[in-house]
């Protein structure tokens, strides 16, 4: 059997024409949707996700702005950006690019953004609600791992699903969305023994490991559905995610390929969240 490959493209162009569609009702009633992205430094990969995330915006019909800071800027400076941002009108979500220099702590940043205008549910507040189900941004790459196993018509709940990562990002959120769509859930990470073991009993596996290619056949179940976050440069240049896609490919029932599944559907998410704290602050308006 070779699996399916899941189409990341029609997905996401299929959501992004709703969120379009929405955006566009939106400005029509005086409230166009903003976005801020703070990026410091110059590293390049994370240059590349900004200008993507600007260009997603604009084809969205959301207002955007990137505010480029060089490398050595004090995290006093981005404290009073992120001040501004969290009182301007225009500015529904903002995102601060990781990572951030050594001298600038993530955890700080990451608390002067306004509850409301986390875009990416970084916010501890964001976080707990999160964890006890009450309405907040969605984690981007997560709730788009979710929304594309509703796209091919998974029916999560009862289903064995196992998460490879633990990261704030990824595998933690990861692990509360599967159980909020009632799946049974097993995170496992580095210290995990016997990884294929467990693994092997994934009806879902999701990969967010950061190593190139980790996942072998050994490690699926045959027919699962493998969803691959891993985005990793090889010295060739090329992307590759965590699965080794064409090892696993004769063994899994769906696969999504990298790039051009989790990572656009992460940005669209991005959207979504911009598109939803616009709403709120358009209902606030009017209660006003
Ligand atoms: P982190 O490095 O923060 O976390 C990696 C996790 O994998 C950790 O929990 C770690 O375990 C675990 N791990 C590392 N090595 C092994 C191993 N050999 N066996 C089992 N578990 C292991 O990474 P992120 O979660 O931020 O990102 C994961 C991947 O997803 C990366 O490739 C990243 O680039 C990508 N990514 C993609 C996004 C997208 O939009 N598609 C968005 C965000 C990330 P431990 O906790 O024990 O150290």
């Amino acid at each position: 059997m070779t699996a399916q490959v899941i189409n990341g493209k029609e997905i996401v162009a299929a959501y992004r024409a709703r969120i379009k569609e929405e955006v566009e009702r939106l400005t029509e009633g005086g409230c166009q949707p903003g976005l801020a992205v703070v990026i410091v430094g110059d590293d390049p990969a994370s240059h590349v996700y900004v200008r993507n995330k600007a260009k997603a915006c604009e084809e969205a019909g959301i207002y955007s702005e990137v505010h480029k800071l060089p490398g050595d800027t004090p995290e006093s400076e981005v404290l009073a950006l992120i001040g501004q941002l969290n009182v301007n009108d225009r500015i529904h979500g903002i995102l601060v690019q990781s990572p951030l220099p050594k001298h600038i702590s993530e955890e700080k940043i990451v608390e002067a953004i306004a509850v409301h205008k986390d875009a990416d549910c970084f916010h501890p507040v964001n976080v707990g609600n999160l964890m006890i189900g009450k309405e907040g941004p969605a984690p981007c790459t997560p709730a788009g791992v979710i929304e594309i196993l509703k796209h091919i018509g998974t029916d999560i709940a009862g289903k064995h699903a196992v998460v490879i990562g633990r990261s704030n990002i990824v595998g933690k959120p990861m692990a509360i969305l599967l159980l909020r769509e009632h799946a049974t859930v097993t995170v496992v990470h580095s210290r995990t023994p016997n990884l294929a073991e467990i693994t092997r009993q994934a009806d879902i596996l999701v990969a967010a490991v950061g190593k190139a290619k980790m996942v072998k056949k050994e490690h699926v179940k045959p027919g699962a559905i493998v969803i691959d976050v891993g985005i990793n440069r090889l010295d060739t240049g090329k992307l590759a995610g965590d699965v080794d896609f064409d090892d696993v490919l004769e063994t899994a029932g769906y696969i999504t390929p990298v790039p051009g599944c989790v990572g656009p559907m992460t940005i669209t998410i991005l959207l979504k969240n911009t598109l939803e704290a616009a709403k709120r602050a358009a209902a606030q308006l009017q209660a006003n």
